[in-house]
């Protein structure tokens, strides 16, 4: 037993580079986390996250902390929270984001604390998605601060109505912001894992409507309207349709009784893809199958299609997944680049033309009341993104000019 606790214990110390130092103060990170998820905000309440995080801001030195209106145009209460932090160095400034709203439930929540982990007593979501972001970032910006540490002009946005559809980014105005690139912080548990790629997303409702009739004195006289569906979507492929490109029909529902011809019936689904292309077409050819049917079978078929949200392109040579590889390195972990099925705000951050790599924080299970945070991976999610920082500063620096010793003729 004693061996095998030995043995983890040297599996543990090996993933930091034998002559790394940790430079966060970890148990202020955990803190941290732990105070804000004591803080209710599931979505559509998020005030009081709001002015928690902006007073973290505002006490860390940001030379401007604003916390903006989009809780008038999304309902609920809270706001984007936007600060500004001069750079030490001359760098391009960098964006850190994270959203500080959560899924549901979270009433009453129950924090338990062992030596691996954070959890909840399972009636509750946790809200490590994603406040372990914010208090990575946190963190980041107090040890920067502390430790006087050359970093680029930073650039910080929380926002809040993430998880019902990026809608507390879309509504950030992206103006006020130098940035032109950013790091998300709300990517995977493996510290060693960045998104580099997520797809477009369209979403599709279609309304199918016939006529009702009485299915067995008179079927004639109907149009059915559920039929009408069935045809259109026999026309369609479903699930994995390339390496790039899924498609789902989500919810069906129409019809009144066993024996009435339908009248309507209501399909709502997505396309996904990594080619922006793919994708819209997808959604004109399905918008055009709809009408055709629906027209076949004397019917109409109203039709909506919208993009939810854009897909993120990052090349691995770009300077900020190049950053964030030294970074991991620094830290003595070999970065996985790899892309991801799900939507984060830099899907909401790239049609402004704001570019964001989605960096770890160490959470598992989210969006479940299993959830529970890493505290390894927690830390090294934390120190990965300090260090990404300082090489996103240095990268930019004017290198010293390699001077070549003059060749003299004796
Ligand atoms: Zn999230």
């Amino acid at each position: 037993m004693r061996h095998l606790c030995l043995l983890l214990a040297l599996v543990a110390a090996a993933a930091l580079a034998q002559n790394y130092q940790p430079l966060l103060n970890h148990e202020r990170m955990t803190e941290l986390f732990m105070q804000m998820a004591r803080i209710d905000s599931g979505s559509e309440n998020e005030a009081a996250m709001t002015e928690f995080v902006a007073r973290q801001l505002r006490e860390l030195g940001a030379e401007t902390v604003v916390i903006d209106e989009a809780s008038k145009q999304l309902g609920g209460t809270g706001g984007n929270v936007f600060a500004r932090f001069r750079g030490m160095i001359d760098a391009p400034p960098l964006l850190l984001n994270a959203h500080i709203d959560t899924v549901q439930p979270t009433a009453g929540i129950q924090l338990i604390r062992d030596a691996n982990e954070i959890r909840t007593d399972g009636r509750t979501i946790l809200g490590a998605d994603d406040k372990a972001g914010v208090a990575i970032i946190l963190e980041v910006l107090r040890t920067l601060k502390e430790r006087n540490l050359p970093h680029p002009p930073l650039e910080v946005v929380f926002t809040i109505r993430e998880e019902k559809g990026l809608q507390g980014a879309k509504v950030f105005d992206t103006r006020q912001l130098r940035a032109r690139t950013g790091v998300v912080v709300d990517g995977g548990a493996d510290p060693a894992v960045l998104y580099i790629q997520s797809p477009t997303h369209w979403r599709f409702e279609v309304v199918f409507h016939g006529k009702a009739a009485h299915s067995g004195a008179e079927p004639e006289k109907g149009r059915n309207a559920i039929v009408m569906a069935a045809r259109a979507i026999a026309q369609m492929q479903w699930g994995r349709i390339d390496a790039e490109t899924t498609a789902n029909v989500g919810t069906i529902e129409g019809g009144q009784a066993m024996n009435i011809v339908p009248e309507r019936a209501k399909l709502v689904g997505e396309f996904r893809s990594f080619d922006p292309q793919r994708a819209r077409a997808l959604a004109e050819r399905w918008k055009a199958v709809c009408e055709q049917v629906a027209q076949e079978m004397e019917g109409s078929a109203e039709v909506s299609l919208s993009q939810t949200f854009e897909a993120v392109r990052l090349s691995p040579d770009a300077p900020i997944v190049r950053a964030a590889v030294a970074g991991l390195k620094t830290i003595g972990l070999e970065a996985k680049l790899e892309r991801t099925g799900g939507g984060t705000d830099a899907n909401a951050f790239a049609p402004k033309g704001i570019q964001c790599l989605v960096f770890p924080t160490g959470a598992d299970r989210i969006h479940t009341t299993q959830e529970r945070l890493l505290l390894r991976n927690f830390y090294l999610c934390g120190e990965g993104l300090l260090q990404t920082i300082l090489h996103w500063g240095r990268q930019s620096q004017p290198q010293p000019a390699v001077s070549v010793p003059k060749a003299t003729v004796q």
